[in-house]
């Protein structure tokens, strides 16, 4: 077994705090990571305080992971020591059902093995990215493109690729127009692939002091959602929107912009549900939709695609010992745009 360190919930509601605990030794198949960086997910946040109900104790959060390969079992031949590779939002799934079969793990039918507060076939509770190390089987490894910075890729790992996914599985491009809801972590890497994608992109937020933050990401536009007149304004306007917004608010006044045929999906996970009025669907025959991160395959291709486009997350780079501050700040909406952990401050 291989000691590890690192920060842990041990129930739902207490603060992070120091924690030490065992990885598996590495197999055949496996990669041992040193990790480097993992980026601060609102849904770190939602599952350390047990928001959504399935949370599992002790917990080490983290699935935005950058890291070397420090080590790899007898049978790897696609990865060496020093490899700068990531871990994203799972590490295992079934691999003969439908959805793995077509590279889709994250609805494998068999159930997916979650990075962390998941359980595997040992029965060992998984645990994630706020730490020195992890052990992960070489299928459910990334690659991290050498011209993106080690700090500004972690969150591509998740925020990435749950807006990338959506934007491609829909078709999302030249010719569309597209609403983010919300521009923290995912709202704003939206706003870039978008972008990136030839999309015309308006942010709705809730933060008028975003306003210049939008533009300089690569939005067209930019609305208040205080302001009333943002919904009379836009009603019909947007081929699609994109909600990622984490706490609950009124779907119905969004579907509302839609224009004829337009969807509407959401990515945000809200802890509390939120009522649809049946109208709000019907009378422009509009789609209400809903989409979970990404595959390996499609993770890796994003990668790429940030690489090509010069995309990375906007960080602010924090200590270990800052995280139960930065939970506090991401509740407030006070990051720009995502908190990501330098582990090196845990050695
Ligand atoms: P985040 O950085 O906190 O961003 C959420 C944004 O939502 C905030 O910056 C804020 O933007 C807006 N917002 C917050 N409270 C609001 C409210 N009451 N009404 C309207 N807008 C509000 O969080 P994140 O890391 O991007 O994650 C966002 C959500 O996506 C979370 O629920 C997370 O669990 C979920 N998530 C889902 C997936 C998936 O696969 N589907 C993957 C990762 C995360 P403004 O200041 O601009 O209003
Ligand atoms: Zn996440
Ligand atoms: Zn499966």
């Amino acid at each position: 077994m291989l000691e590890t360190k690192g920060y842990a919930a041990l129930a739902a509601k207490e603060r992070l705090q120091p924690f030490s605990f065992e990885r598996r030794d590495v197999g055949p198949y496996d990669v041992l990571i040193t990790i480097s960086h993992c980026g601060i997910c609102h849904s770190d946040i939602h599952q350390a305080r047990n928001e959504w109900g399935i949370s599992l104790y002790p917990m080490v959060p983290g699935h935005e992971i950058v890291g070397a390969v420090s080590q790899i079992g007898s049978a790897i031949q696609a990865f060496k020591v020093g490899d700068r590779v990531g871990v994203g939002c799972f590490v295992d799934s079934c691999r003969t059902c439908t959805a793995c079969r077509e590279g889709l793990e994250q609805y494998c039918d068999g159930g997916t093995l979650w990075t962390y507060s998941g359980q595997d076939k040992a029965g060992r509770i998984t645990q994630g990215g706020y730490s020195t190390q992890i052990v992960v089987d070489e299928n459910y490894v990334l690659r991290i493109p050498s011209t993106l910075s080690p700090a500004g890729a972690a969150p591509l790992l998740c925020a990435g690729i749950t807006t990338y996914s959506p934007l491609r599985q829909w078709g999302v491009g030249r010719y569309h127009k597209l609403a983010v809801v919300g521009l923290g972590g995912l709202g704003h890497m939206a706003v870039k692939l978008a972008k990136a994608m030839g999309t015309e992109v308006t942010v709705l937020s809730t933060s008028e002091k975003k306003r210049e933050d939008a533009k300089r990401l690569g939005a067209t536009s930019f609305a208040v959602t205080s302001n009333p007149q943002t919904f009379t304004k836009l009603q019909g306007y947007f081929d699609y929107i994109l909600d990622t917004v984490s706490a609950p608010h009124d779907y119905n006044a969004y579907l509302n912009l839609l224009k004829t045929d337009g969807t509407m999906i959401l990515v945000g996970a809200p802890e509390r549900p939120t009522p649809v009025q049946a109208f709000s669907l019907i009378v422009k025959r509009r789609r209400l939709a809903g989409s979970l991160i990404g595959g390996i395959k499609e993770t890796q291709e994003m990668l790429h695609f940030c690489a090509q486009h010069h995309i990375e997350s906007d960080i602010e780079l924090i200590p270990i010992q800052q995280v139960n501050e930065a939970y506090e700040r991401v509740l407030r909406g006070d990051v720009r745009y995502r908190f990501v952990l330098d582990m090196g401050s845990l050695k």
